[in-house]
């Protein structure tokens, strides 16, 4: 099932997630359900808030001719689509600085700053902890998509002048929530 998904100005994008208490099958058809409406609007990153849910829940999926061709091998290793249920960022390094862009800003890029290299931890629909680390495109998608579930969008991330580039787009998807 592909979702609406939700533009900034709903209510919903501020909203912290909730922990996901077990893997079952309401959880394992939201993940399936969020990758397709994923891939239908052509991204690579998508966080339960953008479908109007709360659940701890986020799906990715870089793929490797995107990913900055530095870090392709590098973040080879990590399955993907990247399911990713109660996701905790533990450690950040370095520091990147490229356009960003959502789902939920339809329309707007800006340049913004993010730890180059990220480690995190996360249960898998196979109910598992799991631990990696990637770096470059991957990075960015996975500090992008846990903000998502503490109620953080990329308008916190712009600076003021960079608010006020975009600030006429904002309202006009503010006009429309
Ligand atoms: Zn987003």
């Amino acid at each position: 099932m592909i979702y609406e998904i939700v533009k900034y100005g709903d209510e919903v994008l501020r909203q912290e997630s909730t922990p996901v208490p077990e893997v079952n099958d309401d959880i394992k058809k939201l993940a399936a359900d969020m990758l397709e409406t994923m891939y239908a609007a052509q991204g690579v990153g998508l966080a339960a808030e953008q479908v109007g849910r709360t659940e701890r829940l986020c799906v990715i999926d870089v793929p490797r001719n995107a990913e900055k061709p530095e870090w392709a091998d590098f973040n080879a290793i990590i399955p993907m689509p990247l399911v990713m249920i109660n996701p905790e960022i533990t450690n950040i390094e370095g520091v990147q600085r490229d356009d960003e862009g959502c789902l939920s800003f339809p329309g707007i890029y800006v340049k913004i700053s993010r730890g180059e290299k990220v480690t995190f931890a996360y249960t898998g629909l196979d109910g598992q902890r799991h631990s990696a680390t990637a770096g470059g495109l991957l990075a960015r998608a996975v500090q992008h998509e846990t903000d998502h579930l503490f109620g953080v969008t990329m308008v916190d991330k712009m600076s003021q002048l960079q608010r006020m580039s975009v600030s006429g787009k904002l309202r006009r998807l503010r006009e429309r929530a």
